[in-house]
This record gives structure tokens, C-alpha cells and sequence, in this order.
């Protein structure tokens, strides 16, 4: 198991729609690891596969005390509530907008032995599986933006030097870097 390199902006493996997993094998249950080893190192909230090069329908969560993974994950939404706030993304390092979210989701998933499970997330968690499962469908959190919101990203996202060393925000929010 190891920690992987995450790509960032630019990559198009991010722009790519993933693959559903249809092997519930070892190899999936070292992705599970690699993903939560890397999250963890990376001090994010939330990683989906594509961000690690990797183009099958995975991501792992670490949202305060609420941790854990979901295979071939389908969202569902059981009302209209809203929430609007900041959000940043591994793969942007230190670009951190609002963000408007649904408020309360439910994700339905597979374990990684193919058993149905579920994570009902509000708030933050809720923030957290609708920005991993859009990484799996290669939408990004810019494309989430209001386009006077999305202007400024792009505008500090073509300013920010990833090739050096990443100078994050002193305002970094670790609890909502997905
Ligand atoms: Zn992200």
C-alpha cells in the first residue's frame, strides 16, 4: 500500500467519466487502501480514484468522525435544502471558493466485497459525496460555480504555481478539501 501522487487541474483524467468496478477483488481493496492512505497524508475530507490516476467508480471520506468508501456510488436527494459555502479540492491545491450543494444526501453504494450500503450525509458530509461523485462523472467544483465565482477561480488557478512547492492558505480549511 502506498501513498500516490494526486493529480492536479490540467490532468484529463479528471475530466473523465469513470468506470463502474466490476471486480470486487484484491486489487479493489488496495485502491480502497492506497486512496485512504493518501487522503490522509494529503489532510483532505474526501478522494475519488480518478484523482490518483486511477478510472474506476471509488472515492474514501474522512469527515470528522465519519469515515469510510464507497464502490459505484448513486446519489439521491430526499428534499430541495440548499447550502452555500467554501469548498477546495485536492487536485487544486489552495484554491478554495463557494460552492452551492445540496444540503442533505443520501449515497448508495457497494462495499468492496459488492454488499449494498449506504452513507446519509448532511452538511459537510453531504458537501463531501456530491464533490466526490462528480469527480467520478469528470465534473469538477468549477464547473459548480456561479460563473462570476468560477471567473476568479480560474483567474487564481492560472496564477497558482503547482510546479514549485504548493504555498497553501493560511485560511486552509482541512475539513472541506475534497
Ligand atoms: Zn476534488
Amino acid at each position: 500500500m502506498a501513498i500516490r501522487g494526486i493529480r492536479l487541474f490540467g490532468d484529463p483524467i479528471l475530466k473523465t467519466a469513470a468506470d463502474p468496478v466490476r471486480d470486487f477483488d484484491k486489487q479493489l481493496r488496495n485502491l480502497v487502501k492506497d486512496l485512504t492512505e493518501t487522503l490522509d497524508g494529503a489532510q483532505g475530507a474526501g478522494l475519488a480514484a480518478p484523482q490518483i490516476g486511477v478510472g474506476l467508480r471509488v472515492f474514501v471520506y474522512a469527515v470528522g468522525s465519519e469515515r469510510g468508501y464507497l464502490v459505484n456510488p448513486e446519489l439521491d436527494f430526499p428534499d430541495d435544502a440548499e447550502q452555500d459555502g467554501e469548498e477546495g479540492c485536492l487536485s487544486f491545491p489552495g484554491i478554495y471558493y463557494d460552492v452551492k450543494r445540496r444540503l442533505n444526501t443520501v449515497a448508495r453504494g457497494l462495499t468492496d466485497r459488492g454488499d449494498p450500503v449506504q452513507v446519509v450525509g448532511t452538511e459537510v458530509l453531504a458537501r463531501c459525496l456530491q464533490h466526490e461523485t462528480d469527480h467520478l462523472d469528470g465534473v469538477l467544483f468549477i464547473d459548480r460555480m456561479d460563473q462570476a465565482t468560477r471567473k476568479q477561480a480560474m483567474k487564481a488557478i492560472r496564477e497558482a504555481n503547482w510546479d514549485g512547492p504548493v504555498k497553501l492558505s493560511p485560511h486552509r480549511m482541512t475539513d472541506r478539501i475534497f
